[in-house]
């Protein structure tokens, strides 16, 4: 099973789909039996429902059975499909704008398998004060806010000097609120390896984390597994020219890696430049089978466990 720990579906470009999308994910299982309405499955004998039955629904379709941590659903043994193989099971929708921490709270609500980071991106920092930290906070409480992000550092949008100082100071705020709610963070930077580095382990003591959709060297990602942190790993993987992640991706421990979409961005090949979503994952899934030279159910499975691991409060 898939757990996609870094998605945007409160992003405009979900404004049409978004329920149906969200509300059928776990039982949707990409790319093998495919397409959204096409979601019949044999489970225990029982014909399920099209699309809308999710076979990993309890009785009053209302909670969710599918992805118990740690407990993988797997129905193997009686000879019938394993349904959950290849399915999205759990979904984490990460803030980014001020106005995306209530979307992110919503939606988390809303669908059972769809978890909360909390947080404001350095390039989205337009807004930020402490009063968008005191909320931050309150939320933490809840039972699905589940880290702190994305939070970090963004130089390829930001070359000014003042301008990198402000991200500098929000990076370093939020991390101080993770240690104070007990959350992983989940850390974006792009063009910006040296001072996340020394901020990470200035600030960050005694905390964890994900750097999401990795960019760096494989000697850096490995810097970063020492201290205890995880590898984000989306559609970059399967692009031609991602000589350096295949690299990292080959050096990293499996114990250290996560599935990510950042959707609707990057989406993998064979569908690069479409809107991505949780489903596409199985492209990222087979590209790491294929690095590794191990089976895409190990794949899945152990990144799910990692996840798990991570997400403590998932
Ligand atoms: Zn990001
Ligand atoms: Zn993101």
């Amino acid at each position: 099973m898939i757990f996609d720990t870094h998605a945007h579906y409160d992003d405009e470009r979900f404004n049409e789909d978004r329920r149906e999308l969200l509300g059928q994910l776990p039982c949707l299982c990409a790319g093998r039996k495919s397409s959204l309405p096409d979601c019949t499955r044999e489970l225990n004998g029982n014909i399920l429902s099209k699309a809308g039955g999710c076979p990993a629904r309890g009785q009053d379709d209302k909670t969710c059975n599918i992805g118990k941590c740690g407990a993988n659903t797997d129905n193997t043994t009686d000879g019938k499909e394993d349904f959950s193989f290849g399915c999205v099971g759990k979904v984490i929708n990460v803030a980014s704008t001020v106005d995306s921490i209530e979307d992110c709270v919503s939606l988390a609500k809303e669908f059972p398998h769809v978890y909360a980071a909390l947080g404001v991106h350095p390039s989205e920092l337009e807004g930020m004060n402490e009063g968008v930290i005191d909320r931050i906070r309150s939320l933490c409480r809840l039972e699905k806010t589940v880290a702190i992000g994305e939070i970090g550092l963004d130089y390829y949008w930001e070359k000014e000097a003042e301008a990198q100082e402000n991200q500098k100071h929000w990076f370093i705020r939020q991390l101080e609120l993770a240690k104070e709610a007990e959350l992983p963070v989940v850390i974006h930077s792009r063009d910006a390896a040296a001072d996340t580095l020394s901020i990470v382990k200035e600030h960050a003591e005694g905390l964890s984390g994900v750097i999401h959709c990795y960019s760096y060297s494989p000697e850096l990602a490995r810097e970063y597994v020492k201290m205890g942190y995880y590898i984000g790993i989306g559609g970059v993987v399967t692009f031609k020219n991602a000589k350096k992640l295949v690299q990292t991706v080959e050096e990293t421990p499996m114990e250290r890696l996560l599935l990510e979409t950042d959707s609707p961005y990057l989406c993998p090949e064979p569908h690069r430049g479409s809107r991505n979503d949780s489903r596409e994952l199985l492209y990222v899934v087979k590209k790491i089978a294929e690095i590794k030279g191990i089976s895409e159910r190990e794949v899945e499975d152990i990144t799910w466990e990692n996840a798990c691991r991570l997400f403590y409060k998932v």
